[in-house]
């Protein structure tokens, strides 16, 4: 004798367990209104009513809402400039006032959440406009 489950849809069905899900398939289409899988799990049938219940036990809404929180709480990485590759050996930048050139250059942009691909990119870039400001504030400067 196999074990038997109750229908979610309407207790007077009765099914061996190998059928159930068989059933359950049929027996949705009666009643497309109530919804008996947890969303979470499809795999977790749920009677009609007791879905909200079961939402607070779900072991896989457990998890998905772990990773949920994994994924918010992934902290910004936040590249600091390789050690050997900094602007400051760069001979075309030459002798300036500190003070004077952030408050040109406002602060150097930090690239953020780049691929390395992108960094490499981010910092040639970055490189080009600095020396642009460099060229035309020293050729604006000269009579
Ligand atoms: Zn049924
Ligand atoms: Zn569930």
């Amino acid at each position: 004798m196999s074990s038997l489950k109750t229908c979610p849809f309407d207790k007077n069905h009765i099914l061996q367990a190998e059928r159930f899900i068989v059933h359950l398939v049929r027996c949705q289409r009666n009643h497309p209104n109530v919804q008996v899988r947890c969303p979470h799990n499809e795999g977790h049938i749920i009677p009609p009513g007791e879905m909200e219940t079961h939402l607070n036990v779900c072991d896989t809404r457990a998890l998905s809402e772990l990773k949920d929180q994994q994924m918010v709480q992934k902290p910004v990485e936040q590249p600091l400039l390789p050690v050997g590759e900094s602007w400051d050996d760069d001979p075309d930048v030459g002798t300036y006032d500190p003070n004077n050139y952030c408050e040109q250059n406002l602060v150097i942009r930090q690239p953020v959440n780049l691929t390395k691909a992108q960094r490499k990119q981010f910092r040639l870039k970055e490189r080009e406009r600095l020396e642009k400001m460099d060229n035309s504030t020293s050729d604006g400067s000269k009579p």
